[in-house]
């Protein structure tokens, strides 16, 4: 894959993105926190969910992790390279959305079979 830089770029503002949506959250939950609960032990509480990953919701989280991983692929010289069969991940595809670790053809077939399994069970 040729261009690294780009997926780089596109990977931080995603991240960026999601990081700031999260400053969002937590400002208009202080705001309406301080308006909404005048309760002295409720404001502990909100404050106690001021950590970071508290403020994420569970998707952005998986999002977030999914962008480190694939920053770190870039380090490490496998960003591209799909997972399942070893081949590289058409260029086009990795820019359109830089998290992902399979080729389109072994998307496919793990989407068919995780179907497959659902029908199953
Ligand atoms: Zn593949």
């Amino acid at each position: 894959m040729e261009n690294l830089e780009k997926a780089r770029e596109i990977l931080q503002q995603q991240r960026r993105e999601i990081i700031a949506g999260a400053e969002k959250v937590l400002q208009s939950t202080v705001e309406k926190g301080v308006q909404l609960f005048p309760d002295p032990s409720d404001l502990a509480s909100i404050e106690e969910s001021q950590g970071f990953s508290y403020r994420l919701k569970e998707r952005e989280k998986k999002l977030l992790r999914k962008i480190d991983e694939a920053l770190e692929r870039i380090e490490t010289g496998s960003f591209g390279i799909c997972e399942r069969c070893g081949e590289e991940i058409e260029e086009k595809r990795m820019l359109a959305r830089p998290v992902t670790t399979f080729c389109i053809s072994c998307k496919t077939l793990l989407e068919e079979e995780e179907r497959a399994e659902k029908i199953r069970r």
